[in-house]
């Protein structure tokens, strides 16, 4: 068990926009990067696996962590409940595991609401028909459920200014660097440096004997 306590990164991006792939690529190449497993009360699609894409639960038990008060945050999304575990979040950062939430709009304001120590990320579509293009090509849905994620979309793109950092996802591989860049801008903040940096500077005042 690691004594630093994990960073906590959420990011939001309009559906079809490429963060569930820009972020398994970041959970590959970052070792201590892990992506929180959501709970939902959707059907599972084909492909899907209980535990490991989500945990697939029915609305009354997901109603019942809601009374339970189990969720960092939670929402409606496309008619079906979503939501992030307070505890596996919170186990996964005091191991010292840095977490990444891909959540949406609504879900991003209930972690800001609380207070928690995070950093949020927004990813946009270079424009709307890529964005379009993206939700075809990936071909899940009917033409009614794309017109809604569509529709959905218009409305959280303005939220963007609600974030810290914005990212357009025009192609994979530079914009996953950007995202590692933020990670590491975020792990080199000054406040999260100071026990490297104290003992730096403890070394400048006899901590260490003296070189030659
Ligand atoms: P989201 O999780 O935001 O809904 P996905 O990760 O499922 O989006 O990506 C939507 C579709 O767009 C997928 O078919 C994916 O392969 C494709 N895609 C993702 N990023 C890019 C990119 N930078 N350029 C082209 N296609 C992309
Ligand atoms: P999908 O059904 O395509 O897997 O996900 C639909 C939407 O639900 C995506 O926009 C995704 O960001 C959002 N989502 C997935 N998990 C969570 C969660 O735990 N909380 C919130 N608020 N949204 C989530």
């Amino acid at each position: 068990m690691s004594s630093k306590r994990g960073l906590l990164f959420v990011i939001s991006a309009p559906s079809g926009t490429g963060k569930t792939t820009l972020v398994e690529r970041l959970v590959q190449i970052l070792p201590n990067l892990r992506m929180s497993r959501s709970y939902t009360s959707r059907a599972i699609r084909a492909g899907e696996r209980e535990g490991v894409d989500y945990h697939f639960i029915s609305r009354t038990e997901f109603e019942a962590m809601i009374a339970a008060n189990a969720f960092l945050e939670w929402a409606d999304v496309f008619g079906n409940y979503y939501g992030t575990a307070a505890a596996d979040v919170e186990r996964m950062l005091t191991q010292g595991q840095d977490v990444v939430l891909v959540i949406d709009v609504q879900g991003a304001r209930q972690v800001r609401q609380r207070g928690t120590d995070h950093t949020a990320v927004f990813v946009m579509p270079p424009t709307y028909p890529v964005l379009e293009k993206r939700l075809r090509g990936r071909s899940t849905d009917t033409e009614a459920a794309l017109q809604r994620r569509l529709e959905t979309a218009r409305a959280e793109v303005s939220s963007y200014r609600e974030y810290d950092y914005v990212v357009v996802n025009d192609d994979l591989e530079p914009t996953v660097v950007r995202l590692q860049e933020i990670i590491a801008a975020e792990r080199s903040r000054v406040h999260r440096m100071t026990r490297v940096a104290d003992a730096i500077v403890r070394t400048f005042f006899g901590d260490t004997p003296q070189q030659a």
